[in-house]
C-alpha cells in the first residue's frame, strides 16, 4: 500500500467528494527540502528557523539567513514556503541573546515576545525573508501570538523593512494560533493576519495546562481532546468571516486519526512531517466531507481524547 501511495503522492489532494486539501511539509533544516518534495509535499507550511540560531556563539547574519531561505525556496521549486520567525525562549537559550532566567519559561519570553524585545534580531530575519526570489513564494508566520496588536507591530516592521529594501510587492503575514486567547479572538486576528496556522503542540499544552516538556504529564497531551477541538472550530469560525485560510502545522497534522476531524472542522491545509505525506494524502482521498463534518461534530461533545480516538477508529477501521 505504501508504495502505491507514493506513486500518487505528487498529485494534488482532494477528498472523495472534491474538497481541496493542501498537504505541505514541516521543515527544520535546509537539507530536508528536496526529500519533502519527493514525498509529495506541496510546499513548506512551517519552516522552523531555530536551526539557524541554535548551537552557535553569535546570531546568523541577514546574508547567511537569506542564502539558506533562498536555497530552500529553490529546492521547493516555486512551491510556497512559510517561514516561521524565530521561536526561542527561556527553555532554548541562545548564548548571544540576553534573556532573564525564568521560573516558568513556557509562560515567559518566547516566540514573538523575544522578537519584540530584540527587534533588530527580528528585523534582520524579516529582511532576509523579503529578499528571497521569486517574490511571492515566501510567507512570514509569527509564533506565540496572543493578541492582534502583537501581529500589527510585526506587520509594521515588515512594511518598514519592505520600504527600506524598496520591495514593492506585499508579503503575506500570518499568525500561529497556539495561545488559547488567539484562538478565541480569531475573528479579530483575521483582520490583521493574512492566514492562520494552528500549532497544536503548544495549543494543546496551554489548553490542558500540561507542560509538553514535563515527563509526568507529557504522555497525556493529546490534541484530540474535545477542548482543543472546540478551539480549532472557533479558530475556523473566526477566520471564515474574512475568508482567511486555516492551516494546522502542529503534530496533529501528521496524525492520520486527526485528519478527518480537522477537515470536518474546516481546516484546508495540513503541514506534516515529510515521511507521512504520501499516506496522509491517500487517506484524505478516501474521505467524504459530510462524514468528516458529522464525526467532528460528534467529537466536540465527547468527554476525552480517548473517546474521540475510539469514535474515529470505529468510523475508519482501516486506520
Ligand atoms: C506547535 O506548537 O504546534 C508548533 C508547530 O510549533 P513547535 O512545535 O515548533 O512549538
Ligand atoms: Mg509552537
Amino acid at each position: 500500500r505504501r508504495e502505491e501511495n507514493r506513486r500518487t503522492a505528487h498529485e494534488p489532494c482532494r477528498t472523495a467528494d472534491g474538497t481541496r486539501i493542501e498537504v505541505l511539509a514541516n521543515l527544520g533544516r535546509v537539507s530536508d527540502a528536496p526529500g519533502a518534495v519527493t514525498e509529495g509535499a506541496e510546499g513548506c507550511g512551517l519552516l522552523r528557523t531555530e536551526f539557524l540560531f541554535l548551537e552557535r556563539q553569535s546570531a546568523p547574519s541577514e546574508d547567511e539567513q537569506y542564502r539558506q531561505y533562498q536555497q530552500i525556496a529553490d529546492d521547493l521549486g516555486g512551491r510556497p514556503l512559510v517561514i516561521r520567525t524565530l521561536d526561542v525562549g527561556g527553555d532554548k537559550p541562545l548564548p548571544y541573546l540576553p534573556l532573564p532566567k525564568e521560573e516558568n519559561p513556557v509562560l515567559g519570553l518566547r516566540g514573538v515576545r523575544v522578537g519584540l524585545r530584540e527587534p533588530e534580531l527580528l528585523r534582520a530575519q524579516i529582511r532576509a525573508i523579503l529578499r528571497v526570489r521569486p517574490a511571492g513564494v515566501c510567507r512570514i508566520m509569527v509564533p506565540m501570538i496572543a493578541s492582534p496588536a502583537e501581529l500589527r507591530t510585526v506587520r509594521a516592521m515588515v512594511d518598514e523593512e519592505r520600504a527600506r529594501l524598496g520591495r514593492a510587492e506585499p508579503i503575506e503575514v500570518g499568525a500561529m494560533i497556539e495561545v488559547p486567547a488567539a484562538a478565541l479572538v480569531a475573528d479579530r486576528m483575521s483582520i490583521v493576519a493574512d492566514f492562520l496556522s494552528i500549532g497544536t503542540n503548544d495549543l494543546t499544552q496551554y489548553v490542558l495546562a500540561m507542560d509538553r516538556g514535563n515527563p509526568h504529564v507529557a504522555a497525556q497531551l493529546d490534541a484530540l481532546h474535545p477542548g482543543v477541538l472546540r478551539l480549532i472550530r472557533q479558530t475556523v469560525a473566526g477566520a471564515e468571516v474574512l475568508g482567511r485560510t486555516v492551516a494546522v502545522c502542529g503534530g496533529a497534522a501528521s496524525d492520520p486519526m486527526a485528519a478527518p476531524l480537522l477537515i470536518g472542522l474546516g481546516v484546508t491545509e495540513l503541514s506534516a512531517t515529510p515521511a507521512v505525506i504520501a499516506d496522509l494524502k491517500a487517506f484524505i482521498r478516501t474521505l467524504r466531507i459530510a462524514d468528516c463534518r458529522r464525526i467532528a461534530e460528534m467529537a466536540l461533545s465527547l468527554d476525552s481524547a480517548e473517546d474521540v480516538r475510539r469514535l474515529v477508529t470505529e468510523t475508519w477501521p482501516d486506520l
